[in-house]
């Protein structure tokens, strides 16, 4: 079936192999010499004995042989988990555990993480990709060397899960989201309708490959149009910087957080960006003044909304709209629906007014790893699934995200959208980063609470926030208590840890 993961990767290899798939640290893969890769990963995990259905848990930085790694257990029928490196072990431990892994493999970089849990572990085999030996752990690079015999590749069908993928855990413990075959092919043609996906585009890859906006947005679509992949181990706005010229490069993926740090860096303003014809930006709210900043230097950001549970994007902005609908994740994709639900439970038919958002479409999960409940809650049986985000859309159908239901303000009986709080904060002059939050307040229910980070050598008080902010926003949405911190707390994927914030300034448990 060529809507198989390891099946499409494959017929593209073939087509081409001498043109380049993946340059990683100055390294350029052909797509001949990583479809061998992939043959060779394949041939490893089945020397273990990994069988169709299985799971192979990865955790490691950026890397060609996670990927390698995800088309090679495809060919098998296996079922990839990447794994979050910013997680405590015990965490870790808790998730190898939900997915039931049969084969961990970890990089050198992250052996001394999993090290103090390793034996309470459950896997068969444990795969370390270090050349230098370490007692418990076979080496992968040897391993990788002698393997032979590759299995011939199943016969994978659209409803087999491929991947397992464990959410950002914004909200609170990260789920286990099953992606199939069929999610993972709906969601790369949706892109290239989208996008426009062909094989001259070169994309740069930094957001992690363990969360669906760093494996899926714009990584799989390139390599199914037969594009070149520019890998980065993880972010840094300089080497993004460089590499964009280098590579001469043409589309990326950044979250706002990356958008933000890439802006204040002080290569910004003499970089040539002017290969960029897109980049795609979400993940989290992205605040309006960072997306006029990228207007004005003509490089063109398109804003998506999605969700791991949708595989990635489920609405869409078009680039040339991105200045003329600012702030606007664009509408539903070719392939999907898109619907709201208001909060009564009725569907909204007008603009303009707000309702937890609703997607249906080839992308969207069959559902979450040994949750039943959870997901029998998220999604109906007609096939739509609720988002937790509140959004409206304009009179001409473009949609726009306030924010989670989950961190929906309600002060005075009037609903507060911290992400509009924060792109208004955003505009002042002294700001360097800045996030809402609702405290308990026995007067108003909940108060609106800021926290910032300033520009080096700046100063600001909670009365010169509001006085700025007044005429900006209706007065209940100003913020009545402001905390100065050197940095905001961010998970891997940028998005600010306003579980953490909510503790420490709003008291909650
Ligand atoms: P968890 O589900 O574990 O709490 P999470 O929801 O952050 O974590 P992801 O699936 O990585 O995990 O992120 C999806 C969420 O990111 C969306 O539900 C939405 O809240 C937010 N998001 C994504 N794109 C946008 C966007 N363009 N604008 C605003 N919010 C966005
Ligand atoms: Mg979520």
């Amino acid at each position: 079936d060529p809507n198989g993961a390891a099946e499409w990767f494959r017929r593209r290899a073939a087509r081409a192999p001498e043109r380049p798939a993946v340059s990683f640290k100055g390294r350029t893969y052909s797509y001949g010499e990583f479809q061998q890769r992939i043959e060779r990963m394949a041939a490893v995990f089945a020397a273990g004995g990994v069988k169709a259905g299985d799971r192979i848990a990865w955790l490691g930085l950026n890397h060609p042989d996670l990927l390698a790694a995800l088309f090679g257990a495809a060919r098998l029928g296996a079922i990839l988990v990447p794994l979050n490196f910013r997680l405590a072990a015990r965490e870790l431990q808790q998730i190898i555990e939900d997915a039931g892994a049969h084969t961990l493999v970890v990089d050198a970089t992250q052996r001394s993480l999993i090290e103090p849990v390793k034996a309470a572990l459950p896997c068969r085999r444990y795969l370390l990709d270090d050349a230098t030996p370490h007692a418990g752990w076979e080496a992968l690079p040897l391993a990788l060397a002698t393997a032979k015999d590759t299995p011939p590749p199943v016969n994978g069908t659209p409803d087999d899960v491929v991947l397992l993928i464990y959410t950002s855990g914004t909200t609170g413990r990260p789920k286990g989201v099953m992606l199939t075959n069929g999610n993972l092919w709906t969601n790369n043609l949706s892109w290239t309708f989208s996008s426009d996906f062909t094989s001259r585009d070169t994309t740069i890859n930094a957001a992690p490959l363990f969360h669906v906006g760093g494996l899926c947005v714009v990584l799989l679509p390139t390599l199914m149009a037969g594009g070149h992949l520019v890998l980065h181990e993880s972010f840094d706005a300089l080497t993004f910087m460089q590499d964009v010229e280098r590579y001469r490069v043409t589309t990326t993926f950044l979250v706002p957080a990356m958008m933000l740090f890439i802006s204040q860096h002080e290569r910004f303003a003499q970089a040539d960006l002017s290969t960029l014809r897109l980049i795609v930006a979400g993940g989290a709210p992205v605040p309006e003044p960072l997306l006029r900043l990228y207007g004005q230097r003509n490089i063109p950001v398109s804003q998506c909304y999605g969700m791991t549970e949708a595989t990635t994007g489920v609405t869409f902005l078009e680039t040339d709209r991105a200045l003329t609908k600012l702030g606007s994740c664009g509408r539903a994709g070719m392939l999907n629906e898109v619907r709201l639900i208001d909060f009564d439970g009725h569907p909204v038919t007008q603009p303009n007014v707000p309702g937890e958002l609703c997607m249906r479409g080839g992308m969207v999960t069959p559902g979450y790893w040994n949750l039943p409940e959870v997901t029998a809650q998220s999604k109906s049986a007609d096939g739509w699934f609720r988002s937790g985000d509140v959004a409206y859309f304009d009179d001409e159908g473009f949609y726009y995200i306030c924010d989670r239901v989950k961190d929906m303000i309600i002060s005075g009986g009037e609903n507060v959208y911290p992400a509009e709080v924060e792109s208004a904060i955003y505009e002042h002059a002294s700001i360097a980063e800045a996030a809402v939050i609702g405290a308990a307040d026995e007067k108003w229910g909940e108060r609106v609470v800021a926290v910032v980070a300033l520009k080096p050598g700046s100063s600001l008080e909670i009365e010169g926030l509001r006085t700025f902010l007044d005429g900006r926003l209706a007065r209940y949405k100003l913020p009545r208590e402001m905390h100065v911190v050197e940095q905001l707390p961010r998970n891997p994927n940028g998005k600010v840890a306003k579980i953490d914030l909510r503790k420490r300034f709003a008291n909650h448990p």
